[in-house]
């Protein structure tokens, strides 16, 4: 246990980074050779059952990915690998090329840039959208606990900013409990873009929204794509259709296909697994 508590301690924190050719600044990632994630043969067992067997999976720096596959590929626990929230049995996990997730924490993993949205919005219902946001900023523990000092000028534009990419600028006085499922899932994204992700994990963010807010959020991600890094698992195909660039099929623990969406919808193992004739 104590060897393990040391060994964490000791890797992956940024304060290694300035033995890499170039000295980075903190909170940086080194995405030199272009991505900005790389799994290596990952496997998890959970009683045996492999939940991911040999994964192998690389993300560019700036990508918008989507990931599919039926229930039970992995699609959840890939995410918890790479939040530091499930362990590895074996293989490698890599944000940039020099932060070895498997040895980080679930903190300094969200510390190095890495948000992730989970399915089920949890706002502050009964403080405003504007709060919400503040309360974000002010938790990013990138900078000192400042929870009851007055926002600066660079944070409010912070999140103006972030107010318009959301498109909730007219919502902000708004209790969040008012707002719709759509708008929640919105704000919630907003949450993690004002700690400036490098990569964004999300996990179907457009279940049971309306058409009108999947196409909305559609929008969203779209904008997001080259500031960010974003993975997206979705079931809804339509949805998939209108963002995809690159589409990744997990079946079984690892990847079936990955190609465009052309591809994907052509490729006879996907049809059969998963999209169905
Ligand atoms: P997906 O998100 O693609 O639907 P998951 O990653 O949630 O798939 O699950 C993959 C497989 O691993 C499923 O068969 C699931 O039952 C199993 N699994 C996931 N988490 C656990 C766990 N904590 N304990 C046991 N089995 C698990
Ligand atoms: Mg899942």
């Amino acid at each position: 246990m104590s060897e393990l508590v040391e060994e964490r301690t000791q890797g992956g924190g940024w304060e290694d980074l300035a033995s890499y050719g170039r000295v980075l600044a903190p909170g940086e990632v080194d995405v030199s050779h272009g991505a900005i994630l790389y799994l290596e043969d990952i496997t998890v067992s959970f009683d045996g059952f492999k939940a991911l067997n040999r994964l192998s999976l690389d993300i560019s720096a700036g990508e918008l990915r989507c990931i599919i596959g039926p229930n039970g590929a992995g699609k959840t626990t890939m995410m918890d690998v790479i939040t530091g929230k499930t362990r590895p049995d074996s293989g490698s996990a890599f944000f940039g090329q020099s932060l070895d997730l498997t040895r980080m924490t679930e903190a300094e993993i969200a510390h190095a840039g890495i948000g992730r949205k989970f399915q089920k919005p949890t706002v502050f219902e009964n403080h405003t959208v504007f709060e919400n946001l503040e309360l974000a900023l002010k938790c990013d523990k990138r900078v000192r606990p400042t929870l009851l000092a007055r926002l600066n000028a660079a944070q409010r534009e912070a999140i103006a900013e972030v107010l318009e990419t959301i498109q909730l600028t007219d919502q902000a006085g708004r209790p969040a409990g008012l707002l719709s499922h759509g708008q929640k899932q919105w704000l919630e994204i907003g949450m993690l873009l004002i700690q400036e992700p490098k990569l964004l994990l999300l996990d179907e963010p457009v279940a049971g929204m309306t058409d009108a807010e999947t196409d909305h959020t559609a929008e969203l991600l779209l904008q997001l794509a080259g500031r960010h890094s974003v993975i997206v698992v979705e079931h809804d195909m339509d949805f998939v259709a209108r963002i995809a660039r690159k589409v990744t099929v997990l079946h079984e623990g690892s990847v079936l296909a990955e190609g465009d969406m052309a591809a994907i919808q052509n490729n006879e193992r996907v049809i059969e697994v998963y999209l169905g004739r």
